[in-house]
């Protein structure tokens, strides 16, 4: 086929970054055209990430809370699981939600184009259609031509390659395709989205390993935190092998058996019903002739952009997990904003939407494990390492009256502040950390505290309802500023 109309913008992918650029340009009237492979738009996200995973987790949370009210007086018993209507629970959550996006890409005008985006040229890419689930081609191809194109094509899991082929060991894709729970579990690897899926499976009945090659589970957090959280988690695990390496494995009639490797050079094996790949995400650059567009990609596939976004060819943009870490959804829809915002101020001429920028101080991190393990900004360790003097102030759960109502009184808020000489004991927060029940609703306070410039006065001047989780934030700026005489 041959290009029968210009889009202003051409988004290449229909994940949170490619539908939060497609939806802000098309408000902001240019026209727009969506291209994504899958039948449904939300990329990973929406159908086989962030949603799902959390729809699982919050089965997961109130399993275990409810085996806990035992001790409080209510004893509901031994759950009974039933797998397939727990799946078609996820399932209709995925469905509500990438059914809205339809909805509202269609009320926008926003064309979407269903196939397999390849680059033509610095203005023209071609779509081979694709169907079922979005890995066949049908062959049926179109080009599309565009002013401006966004690019937002995402990543996908790291695979080992000495993995056999074996339906038993899956990706987090597989992992949330929940055919049955297994009795004994590995998991590869051991950051926030391991962690999470280990947790779903083990409340459902799987026993876990878990394997990691560095020195501790869920990397980029401070250790106190992690701490907690281990606490609260030793009983869902077997073993936790740490600074180990996976080296091999084969599939066999009992199980998948899989070697390890200690640095220390200690070998060991273990035998799994399910094995989780779960060691990183790595970006879609290389998959899509980026280099037809004069478009440069790293080696290791991603694309490289400024702060507004845009790739070595200026009418060129890319966003969200494709340009870089942290691989998440809020800040693809952030920058996926930013470009769309570029784009069209410089189509419609106006300055100031063409003056936008990707400037957020400080993009948070969670673990929606439970306890919830959630963090932003500067960590502690970050902080003794760059040389950064901080005074912290640290309130304890167990002082939370509403802590302890919930019976779930093992956290703490952190807060970090300058303490360096320029400071005058007047320091603006640097960063924090919240584990707890919760602690991803509440690390968004604290993102707010680190742009607005807040320090230990505002945010412990700031009146917190009380009895909440919450408030904790503002008994730790307390604590900071030396001014915490009572708790609640
Ligand atoms: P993606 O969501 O990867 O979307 C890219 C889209 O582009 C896909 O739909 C793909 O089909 C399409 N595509 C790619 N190439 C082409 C092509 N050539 N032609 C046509 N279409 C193409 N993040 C959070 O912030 N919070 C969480 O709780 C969270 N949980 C997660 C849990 C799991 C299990 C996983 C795997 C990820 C999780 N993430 C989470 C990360 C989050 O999913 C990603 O950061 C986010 O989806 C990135 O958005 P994106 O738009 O950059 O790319």
């Amino acid at each position: 086929g041959s290009a029968d109309a210009e889009y202003d913008v051409l988004v290449l992918g229909g994940g949170p970054g490619g539908y939060s650029a497609a939806f802000r340009a098309a408000d902001l009237g240019l026209k727009v055209v969506l291209v994504e492979r899958y039948a449904t738009l939300g990329g990973v996200c929406l159908n086989v990430g962030c949603i799902p995973s959390k729809a699982l987790l919050h089965v997961a949370a109130v399993m275990d809370e409810v085996s806990h009210m035992a001790d409080l007086g209510v004893d509901f018993g031994a759950p009974s699981v039933n797998v397939d209507k727990l799946r078609g629970h996820k399932e209709k959550v995925i469905g509500k939600l990438t059914g809205g996006l339809a909805q509202m890409a269609k009320m926008r005008k926003v064309t979407v184009v269903r196939g397999y985006g390849s680059f033509v040229g610095a203005n023209h890419l071609e779509v081979e259609e694709t169907s079922g689930s979005g890995q066949d081609k049908t062959g049926s191809k179109t080009v599309l031509a565009f002013k401006r194109a966004i690019i937002a094509a995402g990543s996908q899991a790291v695979r080992l390659p000495f993995f056999p082929q074996d339906d038993r060991i899956v990706d987090s894709t597989g992992a949330l395709a929940l055919k049955e729970v297994p009795k004994k579990m590995l998991i590869v690897g051991g950051g926030i989205i391991g962690l999470e899926m280990g947790t779903v499976y083990s409340t459902l009945g799987a026993r876990l390993d878990v394997v990691e090659m560095m020195d501790g589970l869920m990397q980029g957090a401070d250790r106190d935190l992690v701490k907690v959280w281990e606490k609260m988690n030793k009983h869902r695990f077997d073993k936790i092998m740490l600074k180990t390496k996976t080296v091999g494995a084969e599939a066999t009639a009992e199980g998948i058996k899989v070697q390890f490797e200690g640095l220390d050079g200690t070998k060991s094996e273990g035998v799994y019903d399910l094995v989780l790949q779960a060691v990183g995400r790595t970006p879609n650059g290389k998959k899509l002739a980026a280099d037809k567009a004069g478009v440069a990609v790293t080696d290791r596939g991603f694309i490289n952009v400024d702060i507004q976004m845009r790739t070595s060819v200026p009418h060129i943009f890319a966003i969200g997990d494709i340009v870089g870490q942290p691989m998440l959804a809020h800040k693809a829809v952030h920058e996926a904003h930013v470009a769309a915002e570029v784009i069209a101020g410089e189509l419609q001429g106006n300055k100031e939407l063409a003056s936008a920028a990707f400037n957020a101080r400080v993009i948070p991190s969670v673990a929606y494990t439970d306890p919830e393990v959630a963090w932003v900004g500067l960590t502690e360790e970050q902080a003794k390492a760059q040389g950064i003097k901080v005074k912290k102030g640290l309130f304890p759960w167990a002082a939370s009256g509403r802590a302890i109502a919930n019976g779930r009184d093992e956290g703490f808020t952190k807060l970090l502040f300058d303490d360096s000489p320029e400071a005058h004991g007047h320091g603006k927060i640097l960063g924090g950390g919240i584990v707890g029940t919760h602690a991803g609703d509440m690390i968004g306070e604290i993102a707010l505290a680190i742009e607005m410039g807040a320090d230990a006065v505002d945010i412990g001047k700031t009146i917190h309802p009380h009895p909440t989780l919450g408030e904790s934030i503002g008994m730790a700026a307390e604590v900071a500023h030396g001014s915490c005489t009572d708790v609640p």
